[in-house]
């Protein structure tokens, strides 16, 4: 697996690329995309969250994967889905195309959190369990994905909940060096 891999609006995984090292999660609160969908992520980033989520427990946040893998044809309906809802303008802007999404390589997940028993559907910049993440989800190789004033870098709004396993290693560099995932790519053959 090529935890390194780039997928963005640009970078386009083809339509038949489903990741090998997938492993399926139960995770209690993740959300279906539809009856006989079942949430997959990559064996390594799984077992990394899982470190993750038992560390986060312990400071009292009860986070949970909502979404992860997805499928090619599932971005490709909902793209479409969108464009004829609101217009190709619209879809191109705030939807990854398909082969765009970043939830294709099993890498990506989305975060949820309980309080008091009670789901937190709205993922905040400021809520106590997202901070414990940026602050600490580079050390178990998970970087946030799409930061804050970094939207025309990385083509996506910001948002919060979203992180993605790129590998301890290189989470560290990012996360000490304030960079994106496009950022990196970039400055790697200067560096290398
Ligand atoms: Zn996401």
């Amino acid at each position: 697996m090529n935890y390194e891999m780039l997928v963005n609006k640009e970078n386009l995984l083809t339509s038949d690329y489903v990741p090998e090292s997938m492993e399926e999660i139960h995770e209690p609160m993740g959300s279906k995309l539809d009856e006989t969908y079942v949430n997959r992520l990559d064996k390594e980033a799984y077992a990394n969250f899982k470190q993750m989520q038992n560390d986060a427990l312990k400071e009292g946040y009860e986070i949970f994967i909502d979404s992860s893998y997805r499928p090619y044809e599932y971005q490709e309906r909902l793209f479409n889905a969108i464009m004829l809802e609101k217009g190709i303008d619209h879809a191109t802007k705030y939807v990854a195309p398909p082969g765009g999404s970043e939830h294709q390589t099993g890498l990506a997940i989305d975060i949820i959190f309980r309080r008091n028993g009670e789901m937190i559907e709205e993922q905040k910049e400021d809520d106590p369990e997202i901070m414990w993440l940026f602050a600490n989800a580079h050390k178990y190789g998970f970087i946030l994905r799409y930061p804050k004033g970094k939207e025309a870098v990385t083509g996506f709004n910001f948002e919060p909940w979203h992180f993605r396993y790129v590998g301890r290693v290189l989470a560290q560099e990012i996360y000490q060096n304030g960079l994106t995932l496009e950022e990196y790519h970039r400055q790697k053959p200067a560096r290398r």
